[in-house]
């Protein structure tokens, strides 16, 4: 049977969600902090599945401190349960004592779901966002005096139950595929990848299935090339079929961490490459330009720097992804690329400190004060990372039509040069904050 335990600082109400977790009242719930229970352990149900609950509020240490109250709550529960409720204060907000709890949840690995307690109408949901800044994902709203919330929030706990965890939830993997039109190189990279010497390539598959996936090893790092249907092969008439390759691509793209967006430096860009790069960005993954056949141009010390202006101008959209110059043929610069898409992966997975997110902020305002629009005056109060892969902002403002492009591009900017994000697309949501 599976232990769930409830964490939060004093007086955010633990109990009473343990007390509506377990259905009776079995611990005496007073409005002031500190208040003794008799019972912290108890059994409970939700969807045919029984469980423990444990009430860490119900451990009292005599009149230590408050952190090392909190301390030795947290520490029961990270030993005893298979998951953590960690429980905040809608009303108030993230407080530093909630903050302390946080830190010593991030550090032990048990899946943590957050629950907003105190959210007693559908008014107040606005109220979680800057929850997201924890670190633990989607906050639940829940209200324990009117017993609201509870089911989402217990659905998302039977989740992470051992007996049900998805296999691979810890997976870093990093999958990444290869896309562009025919015959700029991409079966000849695959093929160069792979036979790489300090690549151990795990299984490589038939030709005669439909998608081929290949996993390798590099620097102890685990990868995998998404879909290299055909491109080992020759003769693949039906790549030419504009119809297919654009299907093949796109199919590629669901699945890839990264996309490699392959442009042939002898034939230059042309208004295809664009469209096939247009697909991986707008899907959100992130992407580094390869530009393969460098052996087969003329070269002087100028060239790197005008292919370089010219995918600039040309990929305008892709200004975060890094340009890598090789040849899959000579193997010339090979070596650059799994590194590029190594960096990628893990800017595109990357979560900012809250504060240090929100101080880039304030420095970008003193910056570069807001333009007035229209007579108002934007007013932005806080940002917040809400996801990954890629990384999502949500900035909390007076009033988002406010929120000017121009204005957004230069927090992005500022975003960017401050935890650099170099090879993944970043989005920045405003919200309203009354
Ligand atoms: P795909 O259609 O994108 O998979 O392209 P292929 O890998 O089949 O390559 C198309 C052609 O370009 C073949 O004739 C390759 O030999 C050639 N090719 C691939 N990479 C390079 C390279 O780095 N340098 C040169 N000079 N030729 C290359």
């Amino acid at each position: 049977k599976s232990t769930v335990a409830v964490v939060g600082r004093p007086n955010v109400g633990k109990s009473t969600i343990f007390n509506r977790l377990v259905g009776e009242r079995i611990s005496i719930v007073e409005d002031t902090p500190g208040v003794t229970r008799d019972r912290i352990y108890a059994e409970a149900e939700w969807l045919n599945t029984n469980f423990n609950i444990i009430d860490t509020g119900g451990i009292e240490l005599g009149d230590e401190p408050l952190l090392v109250q909190m301390r030795a709550q947290a520490e029961v529960a990270i030993n005893e349960a298979d998951v953590i409720i960690f429980m905040v204060n809608g009303r108030e907000g993230i407080t530093g004592a909630d903050e302390e709890v946080a830190k010593l949840l991030y550090k032990s690995n048990k899946p943590v779901v957050l629950a907003v307690n105190k959210v007693d109408n559908p008014d107040m949901r606005d109220q979680i966002y800057e929850f997201y800044s924890l670190g633990f994902g989607e906050p639940f709203p829940i209200s324990g005096t009117h017993g609201l919330g509870l089911g989402d929030m217990l659905d998302e706990v039977l989740l992470h139950f051992p007996e049900r965890a998805m296999p691979d939830e810890d997976d870093d993997t990093i999958r990444f595929s290869l896309i562009g039109r025919p015959n700029v190189g991409k079966s000849s990279l695959v093929n160069t990848i792979l036979g790489e010497e300090r690549v151990i390539v795990s299984d490589i598959e038939g030709t005669t299935r439909d998608a081929i996936d290949t996993s390798f090893s590099k620097d102890d790092r685990d990868y995998v090339i998404i879909d290299t249907a055909g491109m080992r092969k020759r003769g693949k008439v039906y790549e030419t079929l504009e119809k297919y390759s654009v299907m093949r691509a796109l199919k590629a793209i669901e699945r890839s961490d990264v996309v490699l967006v392959v442009l042939d430096a002898e034939t230059g860009i042309i208004e295809q490459d664009k469209k096939i790069a247009g697909y991986a960005h707008d899907a959100g993954r992130a992407i580094v330009i390869v530009v393969n056949k460098w052996d087969a141009i003329d070269r002087d010390e100028k060239t790197m720097k005008e292919f370089e202006d010219k995918v600039r101008q040309q990929f305008q959209f892709l200004d975060y992804a890094p340009i890598v110059y090789l040849s899959a043929k000579t193997k010339k610069r090979i070596h650059t690329l799994v590194p590029n898409i190594l960096q990628a992966s893990e800017n595109h997975t990357k979560r900012v400190q809250s504060s240090i997110l929100n101080e880039v902020i304030m420095d970008a305002l003193a910056m570069k004060p807001v333009p007035s629009l229209k007579g108002k005056k934007l007013r932005i109060f806080y940002a917040t990372q809400v996801a990954v892969a890629p990384p999502t902002f949500v900035v909390f403002v007076n009033d988002p039509d406010l929120l000017h492009f121009s204005y957004e591009r230069f927090l992005e900017n500022r975003i960017r040069d401050a935890f650099g994000f170099e090879g993944t697309p970043i989005k920045i949501y405003a919200r309203q904050r009354k």
